[in-house]
């Protein structure tokens, strides 16, 4: 069965949730091998087995992590020599589509980013232009390398080998010419993070200040969601601005978004419309939000929201 080269995005020890994803994805293309980089791969192991890594390829080089992404572009290029995998798959975040673009251009091989779907014939479905317009593009030279959407595939597990092989690796001068020097962590709440999560509840301008987003934040804990924010909402200091959901914030592909005293500026839906399912809580009937949504409440969301969260608690007994 032909191989399939995963790009694991991972935090020290534990697997990120898009490279489950990816995994699954992999699956149905032919034989899944994880990449992993750095150190760390003991404690990622054992996730990477149960959705269906048949082989990890460990290259613990520190390398990998003292440098910012060359290094990752040149093992993939490495391994992709070697191997001959029938496709390479990451992550479409902002490092995954940096190391892909560098191993395309290393391998001479075609690009497709932010897919959000990949069929067995390896034909990505992008979402563009705001999402206005669905494209199905192929590579047609060297190794299909695709960049995949957060959260556009739902993880499945499948338990597999995934039987190590050791790398050895050492990146080459022209690769270290730019070093971390230092890692800052963000705060982190208790909430899933925004590009991953299954629930999302964002704010706008309706929300009206940042104290107000306390009821975002209430319905969001009632559902385990993440809180998003729209632009308007992060200019004026609401909301933080990674929060920000949108064509110049973060991209989210939830089972459910809840958008609420939020327009539908095509800025905005660039960032969610590709959600499962969409929810709008709007005072004004004509705005452009309803549009997209699959369910709406036309009403003030100073009435609906405390309501909604109180219900939902209530239901599930929180
Ligand atoms: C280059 C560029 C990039 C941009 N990138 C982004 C981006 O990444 N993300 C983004 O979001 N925007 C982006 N924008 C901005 C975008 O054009 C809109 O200005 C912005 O999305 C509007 O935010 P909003 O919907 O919260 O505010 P508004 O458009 O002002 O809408 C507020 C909504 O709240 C409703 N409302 C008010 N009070 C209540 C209430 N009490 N109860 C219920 N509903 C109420 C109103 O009816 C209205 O529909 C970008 C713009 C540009 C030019």
């Amino acid at each position: 069965m032909a191989e399939i080269l995963v790009l694991a995005e991972h935090s020290g020890e534990s697997v990120k949730k898009v490279t489950t994803e990816l995994l699954t994805l992999a699956r149905r293309l032919g034989e899944p091998s994880v990449v992993w980089t750095g150190p760390g791969a003991d404690g990622g192991r054992e996730k990477l087995a149960e959705f269906g890594a048949a082989k990890v390829y460990v290259a613990a080089s520190e390398d990998l992590d003292v440098y910012v992404v060359a290094p990752k572009a040149e093992l993939l290029a490495s391994l992709t020599a070697d191997k001959s995998p029938a496709a390479v798959l990451v992550a479409s975040t902002g490092e995954g589509r940096e190391v892909a673009a560098r191993l395309a251009v290393k391998t001479g091989s075609g690009l497709l980013t932010d897919a959000v779907g990949l069929s067995d014939d390896l034909t990505a479905e992008q979402s563009i232009f705001g999402g206005a317009i669905t494209v199905q593009s192929t590579v047609r030279s060297g190794t299909p390398i695709v960049a995949v959407r957060p959260n556009a595939i739902a993880p499945e597990p499948a338990p597999a080998a995934a039987e190590v092989e050791e790398v050895s690796f050492s990146a080459s001068d022209a690769a270290r010419t730019a070093r971390v020097t230092e890692r800052v962590m963000a705060e982190r709440s208790e909430r899933p993070e925004l590009t991953e999560a299954s629930i999302v509840v964002s704010g706008g301008r309706g929300v009206g200040s940042a104290e107000n987003f306390a009821l975002i934040e209430k319905l969001a804990d009632s559902l385990g969601a993440a809180v998003g924010a729209s632009r308007a909402a992060t200019d004026a200091g609401w909301y933080p601005h990674q929060f920000q959901v949108g064509q110049t914030g973060k991209t989210v592909s939830p089972q459910l978004y809840l958008a609420v005293g939020i327009s539908g500026a095509i800025q905005h839906r660039a960032g969610m419309q590709t959600s499962k399912t969409i929810m709008v809580i709007n005072k004004d009937p004509e705005a452009p939000i309803f549009e997209l949504a699959d369910f709406g409440v036309v009403g003030d969301l100073f009435q609906v929201v405390p309501q909604l969260t109180e219900e939902i608690s209530r239901r599930s007994g929180g």
